[in-house]
């Protein structure tokens, strides 16, 4: 029989870092790791293959490190079911006097593992790579009747002094917004610095071969796969993008192009969700960037409020709100997600672009996320909970934390306004003017009804009627939803018969 030992740390596929609080007083004489790959993490929502190759791999160059650092680790290889399951043997093998996980990023998760340790006490900690802390997030809300990411954003810049000139913001303004997003030309974006991809190692090569063969019917393809799964890649895909792609970050934001997944974005959410970058660091080099001179401040303040803001801020209000929020159905919509969204077999250019590009490589960029696949669901009236199945499964960075209140929140409004201050909703015509898309697209974007209506515009409509009531006198859409004043009562019928088309598959 083994010798108990005196705390079991837990560590999940989402925290390869040896600097979390779990690993805090560590003695290898002692203490050991515990990591564990189980098929219900990629089976509760049908995982991508790149997905499942992202987490694996990291998890064990993460493992051979640590090997490698002289830590006692019990490392269990692909086994069938969960994550409770596993630790209950665990905790029979190892008779640990505590168990030590720091906060995971999925309330699902956490419930399960307190379950597992039955009468072992569990030592449940902060985790520190976030900037906000739940309590701090708890004190940022108390007292306020509706919550803005913009001013959370704010307090962050002054509390940990970031993009600041004293107690004012570098360059007099907190949101330089009016610089950025726009739309590549007619000639389209040019060239483009190449992404930072990496050649699968050894370790990567077999957890292909693993993931091509357990989990063969799962959507999207295995390889080619180039996405960092080391710290060391990380931070080399970190500095590749301050170099070579964060100056040109603000403008082209929002921009799309048929076959260019990439453009000027970072891509490193997948590695900042694993917490193999800190956010500290990435936030350090983009200030430091444009503190020498080599990129704008809309660029570098633009790319750091995603970070500093929108990325706490969610996390913020997902352990607010869980486990409710995961429920919440605010516009009632109850259709279900058409099948095509696994394959992106589907005759509307945009979305078979954004949607092939998500199954070959795990990536889309957030307005192809926001205002494209996430707009459709939207319009369509596909209930919240598919959609967030949808997300959670198909991208390198998905983590529930993250992944469930950009879905259900700022993309489909389930939440009522919590997080988003109006739906984001637009005709076909904004995908006409922020990419190529409708240039090579059967559907006319300016068309509403008829054969070669733009089914988002149709649906963009049908979603104003149907809605009508609830949004008249919103502060934010209601110039929107007056424009339906113009509709004779012939267009309005026209508009939801071709609606009522679109959502059974028969839009041609
Ligand atoms: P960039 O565009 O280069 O942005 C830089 C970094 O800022 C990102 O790496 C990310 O860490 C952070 N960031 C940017 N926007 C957000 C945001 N809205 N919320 C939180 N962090 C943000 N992000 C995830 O990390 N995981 C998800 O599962 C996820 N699901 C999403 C689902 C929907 C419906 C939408 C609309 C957005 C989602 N996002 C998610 C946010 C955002 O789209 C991705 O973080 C971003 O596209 C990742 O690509 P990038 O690293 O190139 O980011
Ligand atoms: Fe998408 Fe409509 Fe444009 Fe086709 S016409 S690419 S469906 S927005």
């Amino acid at each position: 029989m083994t010798r108990p030992c005196r705390h079991l740390v837990v560590v999940l596929g989402d925290q390869l870092n040896r600097d979390a609080s779990a690993f805090d007083g560590f003695d290898p004489t002692q203490d050991r790791v515990w990591m564990c790959e189980t098929t219900e993490e990629s089976t509760h929502v049908w995982s991508s293959q790149q997905r499942i190759v992202q987490f694996l791999s990291a998890m064990r160059h993460f493992a051979a490190a640590l090997r490698a650092a002289g830590l006692p680790l019990d490392y269990q290889h692909l086994r069938e079911g969960g994550l409770g399951d596993a630790l209950v043997e665990a905790i029979a093998t190892w008779r640990p006097q505590r168990v030590r996980l720091t906060q995971p990023g999925d309330w699902r998760v956490l419930q399960a593992l307190r379950v597992a340790v039955g009468a072992t006490p569990l030592d449940v900690l902060e985790d520190r790579h976030f900037l906000c802390s739940n309590a701090r997030f708890a004190a940022h809300v108390r007292g306020k009747r509706s919550l803005r990411m913009e001013f959370f954003y704010r307090e962050m810049r002054r509390e940990h002094g970031i993009l600041m000139e004293g107690r004012q913001p570098c360059g007099g303004d907190w949101n330089f917004d009016a610089d950025n997003r726009e739309a590549f030309g007619p000639n389209g974006p040019g060239f483009l610095p190449p992404p930072s991809r990496f050649e699968p190692d050894g370790i990567t090569q077999e957890v292909i071969e693993l993931v091509r063969t357990r989990f063969t019917d799962h959507p999207g393809q295995a390889a080619p796969f180039g996405w960092p799964v080391t710290r060391e890649q990380a931070l080399a895909a970190m500095q590749v993008f301050i170099d070579e792609r964060l100056e040109h970050f603000g403008r082209w934001q929002d921009a799309m192009w048929t076959g260019e997944p990439w453009l000027y974005h970072a891509h490193l959410a997948a590695a900042l969700n694993l917490k193999l970058l800190d956010p500290r660091e990435v936030i350090a080099a983009a200030e430091s960037a444009w503190r020498e001179g080599r990129v704008p401040l809309a660029s570098a303040e633009g790319f750091i409020r995603q970070i500093l803001g929108w990325r706490e801020y969610v996390r913020g209000i997902y352990w607010l709100k869980m486990p409710d929020y995961a429920d919440m159905n605010a516009l009632d919509a109850h259709e279900n997600l058409p099948a095509w969204y696994w394959t992106g077999d589907t005759p509307m250019q945009c979305l078979a672009d954004a949607i092939g590009q998500t199954l070959q490589h795990g990536y889309a960029h957030h307005i192809q996320r926001l205002m494209v696949t996430g707009l459709f669901a939207l319009l369509f009236g596909v209930e919240p909970r598919q959609v967030h199945g949808w997300y959670l499964s198909v991208y390198v960075d998905a983590v529930e934390w993250v992944e469930l209140p950009n879905t259900l929140g700022m993309s489909q409004y389930a939440d009522g306004g919590l997080l988003a201050s109006k739906p984001y909703i637009a005709s076909g015509r904004y995908i006409d003017r922020m990419s190529d898309h409708c240039r090579g697209c059967r559907f006319d974007p300016g068309e509403r009804t008829g054969e070669r209506a733009c089914p988002f515009t149709t649906l963009y409509w049908d979603f104003l009627i149907r809605h009508e009531v609830r949004f008249a006198s919103h502060p934010r859409l209601a110039l929107q939803v007056k424009n339906l004043a113009r509709l004779a009562p012939t267009e309005r019928s026209a508009i939801q018969a071709r609606a009522s088309e679109v959502r059974a598959g028969r839009q041609g």
